[in-house]
C-alpha cells in the first residue's frame, strides 16, 4: 500500500512510520516541524520505501502518484504545543483536515483522522464512550484543540455521508513513548525529565486528577487495525488503567530505580490549566475491544522502561 502520513515527524506520526515501513508499505510523511522534528524520522530518510515532503497542510496538501490511504495525524498535540498555537491548531483541524480529505477523495484513498479524548472536556460521563457528547468549554483555553478536533471529526463524518468516502475517526487518550518532546510540558516528558536528573517531581494541584497512559505501540496497532476496519463511527484507542497523577509520579519515580532521589513537591498548575484540566479522564474501550479485537498489551512499567531509556539517552547528548 501508499499511504500519507500527515504528522509524520510528531511523536506519535513516525512511530506509525516505523509501523507501515516495518510491514512492506510506501510511506509518504508531511510535516511542518511546528511541533515534529526532524530527529524523529532521521532514521527512516534513507529508506526506499520513505519519502518525507516538509509541507504545512493548512496550505494544501497534494502527492504525485496513487495513495491507498491517508492518515491525518497533523497537529499541535500537548497543551503547551497547543497554548503556544493556538491559531495554527485551529487551521490545521479545519483547514489541514479539509485539504487532507479532498487528497483522500480525489485519489480514492481510505481517511483515517486522528481525533482525540479532548472531544469530551472535562467529561461528565465516565469512563468516557464514544456515545458521549462531550463537555467542551468552547471558549476555554483548550477549546482551540478541542474545538479544532471537533470540527475535524465533523468534517470527517460530512465526507463520509456526502461523498461515501471510506473514513476512520480513532479518538486518542494519553499516549507515551520515546520520541515525546521533552520541552512539551506534558506530564510524561516532565516527570521522566525530572526523575533522570534527580530534580523534583512536579504534581500539580494535589495529583488527584486522573489519567490513563497507553503506551505508543499499542496506540499504533489499535489505529492501523481500525484503518483496515469497516468501522465508520468514531472509536476509542487507550489504556483503560486509570491512575491518579500522584500514583504516576510514584510509578515514575520507582521506574527510574533507587538511584533516583527525586522528592514528589505540589506545586500551583500553571494559569492556563487551572481552568479547563480534565479532573478525571479513562477511556471505555469496549468498542475498539469488539470491532477491532484490540487491546493495549504493554504494561505500565514496561513501557515506562523504554521511555526512561529513550530520554536517558537525550539527557546524555
Ligand atoms: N501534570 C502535573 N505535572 C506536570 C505536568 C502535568 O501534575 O508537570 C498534570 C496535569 O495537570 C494533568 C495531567 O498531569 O492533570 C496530565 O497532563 P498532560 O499535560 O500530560 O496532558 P492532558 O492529559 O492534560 O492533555
Amino acid at each position: 500500500m501508499r499511504i500519507l502520513v500527515t504528522g509524520g515527524a510528531g511523536f506519535i506520526g513516525s512511530h506509525l512510520c516505523d509501523r507501515l515501513i516495518a510491514e512492506g508499505h510506501e510511506v509518504i510523511a508531511m510535516d511542518n516541524f511546528i511541533t515534529g522534528s526532524p530527529n524523529n524520522i532521521a532514521h527512516l530518510r534513507d529508506h526506499p520505501r520513505f519519502t518525507f515532503i516538509q509541507q504545512d497542510i493548512t496550505q494544501g496538501c497534494d502527492v504525485d502518484g496513487p495513495l491507498d490511504a491517508v492518515m491525518n495525524l497533523a497537529s499541535p498535540a500537548s497543551p503547551v504545543g497547543y497554548l503556544d498555537n493556538p491559531i495554527e491548531t485551529m487551521l490545521v483541524g479545519s483547514h489541514g483536515t479539509y485539504h487532507a480529505l479532498e487528497l483522500a477523495r480525489r485519489k480514492g484513498a481510505r481517511f483515517l483522522q486522528a481525533s482525540t479524548s479532548e472531544v469530551y472536556g472535562d467529561p461528565l460521563e465516565h469512563p468516557q464512550k464514544e456515545t458521549y457528547w462531550g463537555h467542551v468549554n468552547p471558549i476555554g483555553v483548550r477549546s482551540v484543540y478541542d474545538e479544532a478536533k471537533r470540527f475535524a471529526e465533523a468534517m470527517t463524518m460530512a465526507y463520509h455521508r456526502y461523498y461515501g468516502l471510506q473514513t476512520r475517526i480513532v479518538r486518542i487518550f494519553n499516549t507515551y513513548g520515546p520520541r515525546m518532546d521533552i520541552r512539551d510540558g506534558r506530564v510524561v516528558p516532565n516527570f521522566i525529565y525530572q526523575a533522570v536528573n534527580n530534580l523534583p517531581i512536579t504534581v500539580y494541584g494535589d495529583g488527584s486528577a486522573t489519567r490513563a497512559f497507553c503506551y505508543v505501540t499499542d496506540l499504533v496497532d489499535g489505529m492501523l487495525r481500525l484503518l483496515w476496519s469497516e468501522e465508520t463511527l468514531p472509536v476509542n484507542i487507550g489504556n483503560p488503567h486509570e491512575m491518579t497523577i500522584l500514583q504516576f509520579a510514584h510509578a515514575v519515580k520507582a521506574a527510574a530505580g533507587p538511584e533516583c532521589t527525586s522528592e514528589i513537591v505540589f506545586h500551583q498548575p500553571p494559569p492556563a490549566r487551572i481552568a479547563d484540566d480534565p479532573q478525571r479522564r479513562c477511556p471505555d474501550i469496549t468498542r475498539a475491544r469488539t470491532i477491532l479485537g484490540w487491546e493495549p498489551r504493554v504494561s505500565l512499567e514496561e513501557g515506562l522502561a523504554h521511555t526512561i531509556a529513550y530520554f536517558r539517552t537525550l539527557v546524555k547528548e
